[in-house]
């Protein structure tokens, strides 16, 4: 019989256990392993069958147990000490408050998923795992984070399997109220209400879950409310809804309901209004938007409200590829924001323009209004989420900054890193320092990991082929499924066909001597979900598990359905080498590779991401990529890349861990853990976002009152309108021969319009210069006012410019807005260079 309800979990908690609510509702329990091990020993089989979920556990623990809990002084007392663990955790002062400079009171922190534990299931991969460990990281630092994200009614999917490999996706309803989950209230605990215009007179309302995430906490919109319309009521049915008007109705309650939700709470608990507001991509970015309009009505206006928005507005992108962005069609999202839809009040022209790309729509297709360039609007900092990111976003949007260099536009770069605690085995958080294990000892628990997901993978395989259908008796073969003292290789994560999932099946002969080899085998696992509207990586996944299937092979390469979460701490752990194989530069960061090293895994990874920068001998091994190759055939390149993977599997990794001795094995494992796993953490991520962008942010917020944002305004206008008169009109250099180690006299004149000498910068570039008159490490030498203007209007600027290189040396002028308030030179992007170009002394340097 099923029950039309479950009793509240307070309701049932007697007295003396009642701290266990506080423990099960504060999702810390999911990186303190005490705290988890106390609510383990509520109900040990309980917590299995809950799937490690203390809420669920609470709600069905029988009342005879909690009565001989409740009357277990030890259980009580160990109850109380966690307790007081955690108030302290809560309020203690941590990194942040002791920290230096003036740093933001509050920061609210936008992102359409979060992945923080599998017991909250909301999250699809990379994108909300790392929200969920910058909101875990920030509060173990004592970082004022909010964060603000949906409640989906079906989370992401479960993965199963047919019996042919095909994968097929569940979506299981989840009950806000059997989730680590509070409503926000306001007085007399009416629950709060965001509401937001839709065209056609409907509206479309939510509600606000709220998620403690240790000192951090998390509102989740939802729109599954009574007085919603069906549509309405569907807009947080799923993760990433199919059809632009869903997805941009997700998107606009996401940005503009977040800030309203996040208003509500801020007036209800008395938390300080967050002074910098952070987007994790660009779903959120209806919030600056929002906050416009909210300036607007004020009666600041749109221009100077823009300007007051941008100064406290941070986003990150995450895609290297135009095709990951989220693009509406114009006219959509004109029906939604303008008049008879939401923001109603603001100047709609402006507020399309804000999202206009750079360039022109093909002929025949309609103008698009692109997310990513909403929040580079919107937002007066941006980062890539690695050093080789940064570079490909600088190239990817530089048609924003018209006339500046790529490596000029305005994107720095923080790489992304992952939570130790949470991402850490057990066993070897025990271990107090493994830099202090002997040979054998690190081995040992090295093996001791890997034979935890041997057991695991067997059990999941064995759950796996039961839903395939088979029967009992058909799978003894299970019990002999990988081997806990074979040489372990991990692949783990979502299908898109950048990825490359099968790449190691390219030669399936050569891969399968790899997995039977007598002396020295390896095993792999694999994991990974497709797009449920993602055919080709359907397909990808059926190849896998056809080739996995085969009897010959199957006890050395598993594929496991429904990665997630639960699944991924322990293959994390228990593999020897993390294999990447992306389409270099396709992959923005990858995370994965980071938790594996946390645990003492060698990467096995081509140049992309992170690894391209933290790349190492002593950390694993660097697959050669074939980018130029070919003119780009990508199947040629699949072949060269896969049999280097091949080759350094034959010829490197297999050997280094079967040699005897293990010493070079180790040396690399303690390398990785020793001086590679502090890089990864979330923490030290976190700490770049605070210095780097947070505290400028802040700064930049606090001195852009409204009438300095007027001001700001003002300024900018009154530049675009005189830009076009603004030019180098002639540079002359000195008549003597340039020397090394002396400086070259520079005399520019320069058309201002009707603009002042003190309104913008002018510059010399130097550099030396390629063929092409490319200027390679360019310098900018800042010219000074020297008089003017003359009759034809010239303001005559100087500089000496020094000659540090030998040979080809070349210098160009430009004039660059120039406002205590901008970020940089390139923020307004407008630059004046001259007609010509570039100058080079032809006769270059002479050595003295
Ligand atoms: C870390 C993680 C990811 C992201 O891994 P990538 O290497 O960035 O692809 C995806 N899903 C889960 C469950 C994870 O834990």
């Amino acid at each position: 019989m099923k029950a039309i309800r479950r009793f509240s979990v307070t309701a049932v908690l007697p007295e003396p256990l009642r701290p266990l609510r506080e423990l099960a509702f504060n999702l810390r329990w999911s990186w303190h392993p005490d705290t988890r091990e106390l609510l383990r020993s509520v109900d040990p089989d309980g917590w299995r069958r809950s799937g490690a979920d203390p809420v669920r556990l609470l709600a069905t623990v029988t009342a005879d147990r909690l009565a001989a809990l409740a009357a277990d002084r030890g259980f009580v007392r160990r109850l109380q000490v966690a307790a007081g663990d955690l108030r302290d955790y809560l309020t203690e002062p941590r990194w942040y408050q002791r920290a230096e400079g003036e740093l933001p009171r509050s920061i609210a922190y936008f992102s359409p998923e979060f992945g923080i534990t599998a017991a909250l299931p909301q999250y699809s991969g990379g994108l909300g795992i790392l929200a969920g460990d910058h909101l875990k990281a920030a509060s173990d630092l004592g970082v004022p984070v909010i964060g603000v994200g949906l409640l989906y009614r079906h989370g992401y999917f479960r993965q199963t399997l047919d019996a042919d490999g095909w994968q097929c996706e569940r979506y299981p309803v989840l009950d806000p109220r059997e989730l680590p989950l509070t409503e926000l209230t306001g007085a007399e605990g009416t629950p709060v209400r965001v509401t937001l215009a839709l065209p056609g007179g409907r509206t479309l309302a939510a509600r606000v879950w709220r998620a403690e995430v240790g000192r951090v906490p998390l509102l989740l919109l939802d729109s599954a409310v009574d007085g919603n319309a069906p549509a309405e009521r569907d807009v947080t049915d799923r993760l990433y809804g199919g059809g632009s008007e869903h997805r941009l109705l997700q998107e606009m309650l996401l940005g503009i309901g977040g800030v309203r939700a996040l208003r509500a709470y801020c007036r209800i608990t008395g938390h300080p209004e967050p002074e910098v507001f952070h987007m994790n991509e660009g779903h959120a970015g209806f919030l600056g938007p929002e906050r416009i309009r909210e300036l607007d009505a004020l009666g600041i206006g749109f221009d100077a409200a823009a300007r007051m928005v941008r100064a406290g507005t941070v986003f990150t992108t995450h895609t290297p590829v135009p095709a990951g962005i989220d693009r509406f069609p114009e006219e959509l999202v004109a029906r939604h924001l303008g008049p008879g839809g939401e923001l109603d009040t603001l100047d709609s022209a402006a507020l399309l323009a804000l999202g206009r790309e750079p360039d022109a729509p093909e002929p025949g297709h309609q103008a698009q209004f692109n997310m990513a360039v909403l929040g580079l609007r919107t937002a007066q900092r941006a980062n890539g989420v690695s050093t080789l990111h940064g570079a490909v976003a600088r190239d990817m949007f530089a048609g924003l900054w018209p006339g500046f260099d790529p490596d000029e536009v305005p994107i720095t770069t923080v790489t992304n890193g992952v939570h130790a605690p949470t991402w850490t085995a057990d066993a070897l958080t025990r271990v107090e320092d493994p830099a202090r294990l002997t040979d054998a000892e690190l081995w040992e628990v090295r093996r001791g990991l890997r034979e935890t997901l041997v057991h695991e993978v067997r059990a999941r395989l064995r759950d796996s082929w039961r839903q395939r259908g088979a029967g009992e008796s058909e799978l003894g073969w299970i019990e002999d499924v990988l081997d806990p003292d074979v040489l372990t290789l991990g692949f783990a994560r979502r299908v898109p066909s950048y990825k490359r999932l099968t790449l190691m099946l390219r030669d399936p002969q050569r891969f399968k001597a790899l997995l039977l080899d007598p002396e020295r085998p390896i095993q792999v696992v694999v994991a990974g979900k497709a797009h449920p509207a993602d055919e080709g990586g359907k397909r990808l996944i059926q190849e896998l598990v056809r080739f996995s299937d085969d009897p010959e092979v199957r006890h050395r390469i598993v594929y496991l359905p429904d990665y997630g979460m639960a699944m991924a701490r322990g293959l994390y752990a228990g593999c020897d080498v993390w294999l990447n194989n992306p389409l270099r530069p396709l992959e923005a960061c990858g995370t994965s590779g980071m938790k594996s090293a946390l645990n003492g895994g060698l990467n096995l990874s081509v140049r992309d991401g992170w690894w391209d920068e933290w790349c190492d001998p002593d950390f694993g091994w660097e697959i050669p990529t074939a980018d130029g190759l070919s003119g780009g055939d990508p199947e040629r390149r699949d072949a060269v890349e896969a049999a280097a993977l091949y080759r350094l599997l034959e010829e490197q990794v297999a050997p280094c861990f079967y040699a005897r001795g293990r010493g070079r094995w180790l040396e690399m494992v303690r390398a990785t853990l020793g001086r590679l796993g502090p890089k990864v953490l979330a923490e030290r991520m976190v700490r770049e976002y605070v210095t780097g962008l947070y505290a400028p942010a802040a700064r930049a917020h606090r001195a852009m009152d409204a009438a300095a944002a007027a001001d700001l305004a003002a300024y900018a206008a009154r530049l675009q309108r005189e830009w076009p008169n603004v030019a180098v009109g002639h540079v002359e250099t000195g008549e003597e021969p340039p020397v090394l180690g002396g400086a070259l006299p520079l005399r520019a004149g320069i058309l201002l319009g009707e603009l002042e000498p003190a309104e913008v910068e002018v510059q010399a570039i130097t550099g030396t210069v390629d063929e092409s008159d490319q200027l390679l490490n360019a310098e900018p030498v800042t010219l000074k006012p020297d008089g003017g203007p003359d009759l034809e209007g010239h303001w005559t600027y100087t500089a000496d410019l020094p000659l540090r290189h030998p040979g080809p040396f070349g210098y160009t002028v430009r004039v660059l807005p120039s406002h205590p308030l901008l970020a940089g030179a390139a923020e307004l992007g407008l630059v004046a260079l001259p007609a010509g170009d570039l100058a080079t002394e032809e006769t270059g340097i002479l050595l003295r």
